[in-house]
């Protein structure tokens, strides 16, 4: 096995402001660019000590010459083989999955800064490994072979493979990469969940495997629906298939066609009848509502409309639309599935839009549960960012 030591334990310091150190203090673990004093000659990806301006050490941190997110705290000690460091962490967030998840082969392993190691996504479905690189220090090829090989070593895939953000690494400044395989042969396999089987393909279609946040939020939402149901941003039918074990007729709405093409081999999969229906949400619920259409039950999981702070005043519009729609279309005690993946939304924000809308609709609302992502995707209360899924679950009279 090869053991190199990783992307040097450098030798590098980097200084940062008495707002960066604070923050740091306060148990973040970013500094931005604004707060970096110096950073002389520190190249691209180093592991780097901090110093505040009175040169007391704060830690040790990977750093990016490129993100606004100038560096990621891993240590509050000394850092001094990086490579053995990620090994153990990467042990430790394995260990903690063994010890939550519950009910699946499909989990993500790795939760960036959620286990400590800013940068690095690995998700697993059945027996293959999907992983993606964020950061210039995360990408150095010592690293990447660390890493590729204590996950080889602890879980033993039959196959890894790199989901490459393309835009990422145009914003981290690293050279272009393909998606692909990184490791063994399998490029497809069936994972389950909930006792629900889906179809995972890493190297065809949109290579986005399925969002495994919304893994527990299936369950709780398959314990109340009823009735007619309407899955309103389907994607590959997580929310449908897994309420069509309680409901009579189920339909789900997506404007992807690649999409609902594996939707529709899902619910085959698992002998279900499914109506999938290619469409813009918002123009299908406008059309909808207008012409009476009701249902017991109707999620709603709308990609991240806030991208920035900037955006949020039109997500704010979009989800309670969005809402008001579902609203009006829900019979007496029928079921609400809320969703909003924006970080830049708060849990305070949606639930303030959905009461405006309750209202507007001049329906009763009440809550059953809210929700936020699974397990496996953990937060570290001292940093905000690591939480960012909403799922509230109402009853609607
Ligand atoms: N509920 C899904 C995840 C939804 S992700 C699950 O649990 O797996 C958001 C989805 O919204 C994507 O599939 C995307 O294709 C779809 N989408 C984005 N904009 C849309 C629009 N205007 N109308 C319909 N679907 C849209």
């Amino acid at each position: 096995m090869v053991r190199r030591v990783a992307a040097s334990d450098s030798g590098f310091t980097v200084t940062i402001s008495a707002r960066g150190a604070a923050r740091l203090k306060g148990g973040h673990v970013w500094v931005y660019r604004s707060d970096i004093v110096a950073a002389e000659g520190v190249p691209p990806g180093a592991v780097v000590a901090v110093r505040d301006e009175r040169g007391q050490v704060l830690g040790s941190a990977l750093y990016s010459s490129s993100s606004q997110i100038a560096i990621r705290s891993i240590s509050h000690e000394a850092v001094t083989d990086f490579a053995a460091l990620l090994r153990q962490r990467i042990r430790d967030a394995i260990a903690y999955r063994e010890r939550i998840v519950r009910d699946s082969n499909a989990y993500r392993v790795i939760f960036s800064e959620g286990d400590f190691l800013p940068g690095l996504i690995v998700d697993r479905y059945d027996d293959i490994l999907s992983m993606q690189i964020l950061t210039q220090a995360m990408d150095a090829e010592p690293v990447r072979e660390a890493v590729i090989s204590e996950l080889t070593e602890r879980l033993q895939p039959a196959a890894m493979v790199e989901r490459v953000d393309a835009r990422v690494r145009q914003l981290e400044e690293l050279a272009p990469r393909e998606s692909g395989l990184v490791s063994g042969v399998k490029g497809a396999t069936i994972f389950t969940m909930n006792g629900v089987r889906f179809h995972f393909d890493a190297l065809e279609g949109q290579k986005t495997g399925a969002f495994l946040d919304q893994r527990e939020n299936y369950a709780a939402a398959a314990q109340y629906a009823h009735g007619e149901a309407l899955d309103v941003f389907c994607y590959q039918g997580g929310f449908a298939l897994h309420v069509a074990a309680r409901c009579s007729r189920v339909s789900g709405v997506d404007s992807s066609r690649p999409a609902l093409e594996v939707a529709d081999r899902n619910a085959a999969l698992n002998g279900r009848e499914i109506e999938w229906i290619e469409a813009n949400a918002f123009d299908l619920l406008k059309d909808y509502a207008s012409s009476g259409q009701r249902y017991d039950t109707i999620v709603l999981d709308p990609p991240a409309f806030a991208k920035s702070k900037r955006d949020l005043d039109a997500a704010m519009r979009g989800y309670k639309e969005l809402n008001l729609r579902a609203l009006k279309m829900l019979r007496p005690a029928g079921i609400l599935v809320s969703c909003s993946c924006s970080y830049h939304v708060s849990q305070a924000d949606f639930l303030e839009m959905l009461a405006d809308a309750v209202r507007d609709a001049h329906r009763v609302l009440r809550l059953v549960e809210v929700r936020g992502q699974a397990k496996d995707h953990p937060i570290l209360l001292n940093v905000p960012e690591t939480a960012y899924l909403k799922c509230v679950i109402a009853s609607v009279s």
